[in-house]
């Protein structure tokens, strides 16, 4: 049996394909998100990994912002019922999530069977996501693969105070043009986007083991910045921008030992 998850985000579409609820066969990550080519690109991607169409698919699961958009799919869930499920599956000690994605981020806390106890999300302002560290890349000139590397060059941390992303911009500009080692503000912004995603962890309480997810976790420069300010080493999970869609492939299969009870 084949199940679908599909997860649209803001900056992303993910895909992963799951043989009977255990083996993922194929996975697929296209870095445009929702209103883009990406939902498309990342369908026919994840199926010429495989010999598989969507045809094959016993149940589809969608997730993610834009959700709504995917045909095909048999049912929509939301990211924190899908980041639950697809972490609790890889780390099974997890009790604190904490994601951050391209437009939001969003610390969830699960009980010890994996059910979602409490969460908080930030939606509503780009400072402490993804798209805070896309427009810090740019004006620093250094590329979003490379801002891990970069951060560990830092002998001092930079203070990027602005609690807006519009302003936080400019004072880098200004740090930048008062000769301030690039490094050390590329540590200063991690920073800032650690300590947005870690008052969002003491909101529901952190319970080890906590474990960070989304395109985010991929920066080695924001998990160090949340070490430190959580005063603890951290998981990252394998795969850290899939594990929506992998959610979302284990839901389907939920969905179908349900339907064929
Ligand atoms: P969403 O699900 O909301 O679309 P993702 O979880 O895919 O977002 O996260 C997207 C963010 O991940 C980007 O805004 C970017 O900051 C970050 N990101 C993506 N790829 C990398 C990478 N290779 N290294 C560091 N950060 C990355």
């Amino acid at each position: 049996m084949y199940t679908l998850g599909i997860d649209i985000g803001s900056a992303s579409s993910k895909a992963v394909i799951l043989k009977d609820g255990t083996d993922v066969v194929a996975s697929a990550v296209v870095q445009v998100g929702t209103g883009t080519s990406g939902p498309g690109r990342v369908l026919e991607e994840v199926f010429s990994n495989v010999d598989l169409t969507q045809e094959d698919m016993d149940y589809t699961v969608a997730t993610g912002y834009g959700r709504f958009s995917v045909e095909n799919a048999d049912k929509q869930l939301s990211e924190i019922t899908c980041h639950a499920k697809g972490i609790f599956h890889l780390v099974p000690s997890v009790r604190t999530i904490i994601d951050i994605g391209g437009q939001d981020a969003k610390a969830i806390q699960l009980d010890a069977k994996g059910n979602i106890q409490k969460f908080v999300m930030n939606d509503k302002c780009a400072a402490g996501t993804g798209r805070f560290l896309d427009v810090m890349s740019r004006v620093l000139e250094v590329p979003l693969d490379q801002m891990g590397k970069v951060h560990f060059q830092a002998k001092e941390w930079a203070q990027v105070s602005s609690t807006c992303t519009v302003f936080a911009e400019s004072e880098v500009i200004s740090q930048l043009s008062k000769g301030l080692p690039r490094e050390s503000i590329v540590a200063g912004v991690h920073q800032s986007v650690a300590s947005k995603a870690c008052s969002l962890a003491y909101r529901i309480g952190v319970k080890n083991d906590v474990v960070m997810c989304g395109g985010v976790a991929q920066n080695a420069g924001v998990v160090d910045a949340i070490e430190k300010e959580l005063k603890q080493s951290i998981i990252v999970a394998p795969h850290p921008q899939i594990t929506g869609a992998l959610g979302a492939a284990l839901m389907a299969y939920e969905e179908l030992m349900k339907a064929n009870k």
